[in-house]
């Protein structure tokens, strides 16, 4: 099922300003091979299996069932990261393990939060499964939209994290942990991290 193209330019990528909420300099990658439409989007509806059609919806393009009406309203996963310092002011940072985006390269204790569960709760859960690290969460220090993968769009929410217990072991997606100072910074798997860590050094 086809949708109308008011831009008249079948096959042809939609114009930079077509989504406005993307910036496409961020990732090249973002740009779909199919205009309007992002890399896996849903072909078939996940509640009675209809193939769904492309249809406008509140201003965009949005895969809908024409048979139960189902809208895939397709929103960003939301991540908690916690950024913790030891008494040297070095911050805490994980190893991305084998299979995880970017493996290999640090970030900032973080993962996703779980349907149905408080954010800060999650972002606790999180540092414990990667670090070993028990944890009170406070202030929100970082809030940004993450592009680097297309198929899972986020928005990340950074906490800053008191420890409070545990014994530090690398854990769950994360195969190294360890502290580093804001001037000696592992290789960083994610540029939302470097910005906040650029702020951060700007503050001292
Ligand atoms: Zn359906």
């Amino acid at each position: 099922m086809g949708h109308d193209n008011d831009q008249g330019n079948d096959g042809a990528l939609p114009a930079v300003g077509d989504r406005p909420f993307v910036d496409r300099a961020l990732n090249p990658s973002v740009a779909p091979n199919h205009p309007h439409e992002w890399p896996g989007d849903y072909t078939f509806c996940p509640h009675c299996a209809t193939e769904l059609e492309t249809v406008e919806v509140y201003g965009h393009l949005r895969r809908r069932c024409p048979s139960c009406g189902f809208i895939h309203w397709r929103n960003p996963g939301v991540g908690a990261a916690v950024v913790v310092f030891d008494d040297d002011g070095r911050v805490l940072m994980v190893r991305r393990g084998p299979g995880s985006t970017r493996s290999g390269y640090w970030s900032i204790p973080a993962g996703f939060v779980d349907y149905g569960e408080e954010i800060r709760t999650a972002a606790a859960r999180e540092l414990l499964e990667e670090t070993g690290l028990e944890a009170a969460v406070g202030d929100v220090m970082h809030v940004a939209s993450n592009f680097h993968d297309p198929t899972k769009l986020t928005v990340g929410i950074w906490f800053a994290g008191t420890v409070t217990g545990g014994t530090l072991a690398a854990g769950d997606d994360a195969d190294a942990v360890g502290w580093f100072a804001l001037d000696d910074l592992p290789p960083l798997a994610f540029e939302t991290d470097a910005d906040l860590f650029e702020r951060l050094r700007g503050e001292r």
